[in-house]
């Protein structure tokens, strides 16, 4: 017989290996609300790596409207959404979040990973294949691994590569029944813009369904933050799944899908993360009413999230910081080895600044960094105070 095992052995040494080699996350408390000055630890920071792009998550019209549906529909939903947790609020949610991003029809799940992990596996099936842009996001990378689809990855926004991926399907026997492109609308570790207008194009020619999660553009890109299909100004004909998320400038949490009522149907019907699972509780689905509101009408928060994020990137280039490519709020600032990212990112939590590093194997060993993430209730002093500390500390670790 064996010698007995202990069946739980592996918990601790995995959790100690993972300290041993600092790739555990050491978890930071917030004592308040999200806000630019906030409470971290028992001390006031700059909160510069919230995805709160906007300060939505403070504002008083969702914190107003959030109290107010807690004393009209109770605390919780009392059940998943098509036994009998189906509340009037979740379809005004749906149907406002279709007009505001000119689709047909939206679906709202959870969040944004229960939409990608629930419908990206029913999307396509044996005999299909999903082809997916190298970088994307772990719950696109979940969702697809769910599926009994045959994959393939394409080198990161490189269309040519894309290109060859498609051409190679093309020659597959027997024929591939359906073939779904995948691709994050910005990429949150850089910043960087996928090019859509060319996933479209090249979808459209190899007659493949084409699928955006557009979590870090939503309220920051397009027409008054409409997203990525806005930006580029692309037909519902050719970007035929958005998919989008509440907990990042819409400031609560959730998840959603628009484009066509047949996706919109299809999805609920399929997805088992929609199905199965408790919807959102009547706050949180009128606070995301209320963000929806506000986009429409304070158009001035993604203006001014702009107007800051260039004076920031600016000023960072301006003192020799290598800050990447990014065409977007986020903002890397890029400083090589692991150990030196992190030595930073504790120097401005004593300055008074949170952002945190971001090392391998999230990026590559000699691209490790501290992420930054600009939000639009930043003043122009907050950020000068900032900046301050990135040149103070910068110089003291000879990064600049
Ligand atoms: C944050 C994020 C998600 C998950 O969204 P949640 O609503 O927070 O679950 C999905 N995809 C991308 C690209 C994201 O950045």
């Amino acid at each position: 017989m064996n010698e007995m095992r202990n069946p739980t052995a592996f918990l601790k040494e995995e959790y100690e290996e993972l300290v041993k080699n600092e790739l555990d996350w050491k978890l930071r408390v917030l004592q308040g609300p999200s806000t630019p000055w906030c409470n971290v630890d028992g001390r006031e920071v700059l909160m510069f790596c919230s995805n709160n792009y906007l300060g939505l998550s403070n504002h008083p019209r969702l914190k107003e409207i959030a109290i107010r549906a807690v004393q009209t529909h109770g605390a919780g939903s009392g059940s998943v959404r098509p036994i009998a947790g189906n509340m009037d609020l979740h379809i005004e949610l749906e149907k406002r979040l279709a007009e505001f991003k000119h689709a047909e029809a939206s679906l709202v799940y959870q969040t944004g990973f229960a939409a990608n992990a629930g419908l990206i596996p029913q999307l396509a099936d044996r005999g299909d294949l999903m082809i997916s842009d190298e970088l994307n996001h772990g719950s696109i990378i979940d969702g697809v691994r769910l599926s009994h689809a045959e994959r393939a990855v394409y080198k990161h926004t490189d269309m040519q590569d894309l290109q060859r991926v498609l051409e190679e399907a093309e020659k597959h026997s027997p024929p591939f029944r359906r073939i779904l492109i995948i691709t994050d609308g910005v990429f949150s570790m850089d910043g960087d813009i996928a090019p859509l207008d060319g996933i479209a194009k090249l979808g459209a020619e190899h007659g493949a369904m084409v699928f955006v999660d557009d979590a870090h553009g939503e309220g920051v890109l397009g027409e008054g933050g409409r997203g990525i299909v806005s930006h580029f100004k692309l037909g519902r004909d050719k970007v035929h799944v958005e998919m989008g998320t509440f907990s990042k400038a819409f400031g609560v949490v959730g998840g959603h899908v628009s484009g066509s009522k047949d996706l919109a149907n299809f999805a609920y019907n399929k997805s088992r993360t929609w199905l199965l699972s408790g919807s959102h509780p009547p706050a949180v689905a009128a606070a995301c009413i209320a963000a929806i509101d506000v986009l429409e009408n304070e158009p001035q928060h993604v203006r001014t999230l702009w107007e800051r994020t260039s004076h920031f990137k600016k000023a960072m280039k301006d003192f020799g910081f290598d800050i990447g490519t990014s065409q977007t709020p986020i903002t890397p600032v890029i400083v090589g080895e692991s150990g030196v990212a992190k030595k930073l990112s504790v120097r401005l939590f004593e300055e008074g600044v949170f952002a945190l590093p971001i090392v391998y194997p999230m990026v590559a060993r000699d691209k490790a960094r501290i992420r930054t993430i600009m939000n639009a209730a930043l003043t122009k002093e907050d950020l000068d105070f900032a900046v301050g500390a990135f040149e103070k500390i910068g110089k003291e670790l000879h990064i600049i």
